[in-house]
């Protein structure tokens, strides 16, 4: 059991934790501590317990402290950002504590430890998220209420924290969410960008990026940890010594310095560590130069390394901008697995253990690289035995899958790499030797040795990271049971023939503290007054809510809590965009980055023929709908950029129409984000999860919406298989080609102007589209798209538009059904409980990482 309190009131085993004001090492007893901050009672979450009076004035005299002394603030002139600050430090002192009792019970029973490398972690804001798995929401609310201050005011003061794209990165920090709260002891390893994702501004239906300098106030939740720095190489050159060993002579030296942020698990029983490496120069300064009045040529170095650190995702479409991407992953890899090794010497002396002690669990292919240096690490400055080596590399690593698409493969030119990371380059292909040789052992013959190789021969010698990841790895997953069986019969045949067994499945998951408890704590609490509140603790029993899927009275209440959401969106709407819509109206809502495979242009497509139909029957019965779109497209993505403006264009048209009557409106939110994500979700009424089927490795937005009970409409592709066997044909719109169907009509050669041809709707769309119906100030915006849309639809757009429309037909008769529809709704939140990201990560303590769950 590696768990703190388990089955003791949350507060049992870090009670010194509970110092509210004091800095590491406070000498507060016990029962001062207990006077201040009650224990609540363990079954009932914090936002419907009173908190004590003691409670309150602890903590808001915590939070003045915290005011003056570290925000340097005055009360009667401290603004929101201000106590924003002030607040989320006496948060933050009340993780420390058990934070640290956390790494001690960690090291006292030598637990094994999960270090999960990823490039990505879309953290969004963290204090409500912190407060509410403390049980402290309430309590700071009045708290800062007798301060004259507005939680929410100062809620919204956070930075929404965007480390990532999309769902990649959310997945990590779920998981890092729900390894906290299921109390496995992990470290998530990542890069402190100083610029994270950009932030979307449309500006005439347009996608403009501007920096999201989300560090520029400061950071209040991270600790620097200037003590802890490990020097990263780059190129040079390889020697042999004497003895034999290599030793490699980099021509630079970056430093990686460490930067925490605890993480809190519920209940705030357990605390793991989200450590960032920050990228700076080991000598940022030559001084004779900048005093010989070279003032840029004297800081070209400094600059050099920090640009390692300064953006997420830098454009790689330049040969210095893939040369930066693989200076990232190869920065945040080896000073993770320095600092893995660095810490298992002092708690366990031993090198041979390291796999006893340390899981790696890399998050797609961009830390691959570590296995390589891991192997540097142990052979050239451990000196141990290539054997023995990579028998630990194998037994420590394991790799994540998320996707198969060609293009989103990761290699690297084989040039690049002997120039950069020359060492490691010799390792792989000594690991590539080895792994070959076995290959041959086994039975491969020539073009299954080549496509096991590590070495790409047929695109200009390029390394494999994803070959390289699996080789090197005891098991590799991909992220739903559709994705894991492709991956065995697409682009790990061969491995998975020469390695049987290695490939295993884990369906993604969401943290339901974040996506369910907090941002729909209306809903939440209709579920614990309904059903109890045991259901924070086990979202299993979100089951018990199945018998109350008929009931009328539940049904309204259901219904009711949505209305709320919805009004609030509505506002968001109206604020963003100026656009107003009815909150009584389905809200139809596809948010996701922008990407083909998604198919945004195939709701898109739908919408403009809902609009055609409209207008040809303007006095027609039609439900009203609010299509809403959110997303960012990648900067140097044209064709997603295009069509993030045709939904604007579309909604500038559709939205003045007055034959339409304000019955179809259509809103594009801006800067799509975990925050706005938030703020959407729980005002859904429908889910659309459309991708080309067998291109969504998974997904996990199509698990929020359907936890906050919206109906999903979607292809049988990634999660959205599991989830339509969970919650019931009934309660589900399936349509479309079926994956095997989509890769045998792209191999056909499918032809979209046959399938146009045979469709009046659709070709009246197009033609709109086309003819610039909708972008009337340059007619032909949208001639190309659609052009190329006929000439090759590689994601079957037009071959799924009739499924697609029938499927919206269907959605339309049921939302006329009231009773119907919301007993669908219910039965969604019913039943998806396995999409928890506690299922997923106790899987992978089980099967993955070898680590006792409870
Ligand atoms: C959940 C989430 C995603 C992933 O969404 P998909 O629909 O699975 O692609 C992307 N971005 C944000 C902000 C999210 O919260």
């Amino acid at each position: 059991m590696i768990y703190i309190a388990c089955n003791t009131p949350w507060t049992a085993g870090v009670r010194e934790g509970l110092d509210a004001d004091g800095p590491l090492g406070s000498d507060r007893k016990d029962s001062d501590v207990t006077d201040d901050i009650a224990t609540p009672d363990a079954s009932v979450p914090d936002f419907l317990a009173t908190p004590s009076v003691a409670e309150v004035e602890a903590l808001r005299q915590a939070i003045r402290a915290k005011l003056v002394y570290q925000v340097a603030g005055r009360e009667e002139r401290a603004n929101a950002r201000d106590w924003f600050q002030a607040a989320t430090l006496a948060t933050r002192d009340r993780i420390v504590d058990r934070w640290r009792a956390a790494n001690d019970e960690t090291a006292a029973q030598g637990h094994r430890r999960v270090c999960y490398l990823s490039m990505e972690f879309l953290i969004g804001r963290l204090l409500s998220d912190a407060l509410g798995n403390l049980g402290l929401t309430e309590t700071m609310r009045q708290a800062l209420a007798g301060l004259g201050v507005d939680l929410e005011d100062v809620f919204a003061q956070e930075p929404d924290a965007a480390l990532g794209n999309g769902g990649l990165g959310r997945l990590a920090a779920c998981f890092m969410e729900s390894m906290a709260s299921i109390g496995i002891p992990a470290i998530g390893y990542g890069i402190r960008y100083e610029n994270g994702l950009f932030r979307q501004l449309i500006q005439d239906g347009r996608q403009r990026e501007v920096p999201e300098d989300w560090l520029s106030l400061g950071n209040p939740w991270e600790f620097q940890r200037s003590g802890i720095f490990y020097d990263i190489g780059f190129g040079g050159h390889v020697t042999q010594g004497p003895d034999g060993a290599m030793e490699w002579h980099p021509g630079e030296v970056v430093r990686a310095i460490a930067y925490d942020t605890p993480v809190v698990g519920w209940r705030g029983q357990w605390v793991n560590t989200l450590r960032l490496w920050s990228a700076r120069a080991t000598d940022p300064l030559q001084l004779e130069a900048f005093n010989k009045g070279d003032h840029i040529g004297a800081q070209a170095d400094r600059v050099r390394a920090e640009a390692i650190s300064r953006v997420l995702y830098p454009g790689d479409d330049t040969p210095a901008g893939q040369e930066l991407r693989l200076r990232q992953e190869y920065f945040f890899a080896s000073a993770s697995l320095q600092d893995m090794i660095r810490r298992h010497l002092r708690m366990d002396g031993d090198i041979a253990t390291l796999a006893a002690k340390n899981a790696v669990q890399l998050n797609d292919t961009h830390p691959a690289i570590g296995v390589a240096e891991l192997m540097r690490l142990l052979v050239d400055l451990h000196g141990m035995e290539w054997e023995r080596a990579w028998d630990i590399a194998r037994a420590t690593f394991s790799y994540t899958n998320h996707t198969l698409m060609p293009e989103a493969l990761e290699s690297w030119p084989v040039a690049l790499m002997e120039r950069m990371l020359p060492r490691n380059m010799q390792i792989i292909y000594l690991i590539n030797a080895r792994h070959l040789e076995q290959a041959r052992a086994e039975g491969l013959i020539d073009g299954q040795l080549s496509s096991v190789s590590l070495i790409d021969e047929q695109h200009g010698r390029r390394v494999r990271m994803g070959h390289l990841a699996f080789v090197g790895s005891h098991k590799v997953n991909g992220v739903s049971a559709l994705h894991t069986g492709l991956m065995k019969t697409t682009v790990f045949a061969e491995l998975d023939r020469a390695c049987p067994g290695r490939i295993v499945n884990k369906t993604n998951g969401i943290t339901f503290r974040r996506w369910l408890m907090r941002a729909n704590p209306g809903l939440t609490r209709l579920i614990v007054d309904t059903i109890g509140p045991r259901v924070l603790d086990d979202a299993e029993r979100l089951e018990d809510l199945a018998p109350h899927a008929r009931d009328a009275s539940f049904q309204a209440a259901f219904a009711q809590q949505r209305r709320v959401a919805k009004e609030a969106l509505a506002k968001v709407v109206q604020d963003r965009t100026g656009i107003v819509v009815d909150p009584a109206a389905l809200f139809d809502v596809q948010i996701k980055r922008i990407h083909e495979y998604k198919r945004q242009l195939l709701n898109i497509l739908q919408t403009v023929a809902l609009y055609n139909a409209m207008r040809a029957q303007p006095m027609g019965n039609w439900a009203p709908r609010v299509k809403i779109f959110a997303g960012k497209a990648a900067p140097s993505y044209h064709q997603a950029k295009l069509i993030i403006r045709l939904a604007n264009d579309v909604s500038k048209v559709i939205n003045s129409d007055p034959t339409v009557r304000g019955l179809l409106k259509v809103a594009f939110l801006p800067n799509y984000n975990v925050t706005l994500a938030e703020s959407i979700i729980p005002a859904a009424d429908l889910s659309e999860q459309i991708s080309t089927a067998g291109l969504e490795a998974s997904g996990t937005g199509n698990m929020k919406f359907a936890l906050n009970g919206a109906l999903t409409i979607g292809t049988l592709d990634g999660a959205n298989v599991e989830i339509s066997e969970r919650v019931g044909l009934d309660n589900i719109f399936i349509f479309g080609l079926k994956a095997a169907q989509a890769v045998a009509m792209r191999q056909d050669g499918y032809d979209a102007r046959v399938t146009v041809a045979g469709s009046d709707d659709l070709q009246e769309v197009l033609r709109a589209i086309s003819d610039g119906v909708f972008s009337p100030e340059e007619p032909d915006r949208y001639r190309g798209l659609v052009e190329g849309l006929l000439a090759h639809d590689s994601f079957l757009v037009t071959a799924d538009f009739d499924s697609y429309v029938a499927a919206q037909h269907l959605v339309a008769r049921k939302w006329e059904r009231p009773s119907e529809w919301w007993r669908s709704a219910v039965m969604n939140t019913a039943r998806v409980a396995w999409f928890s990201s506690d299922r997923t990560i106790r899987e992978y303590a089980d099967e993955i990482w070898d680590l006792p769950v409870r």
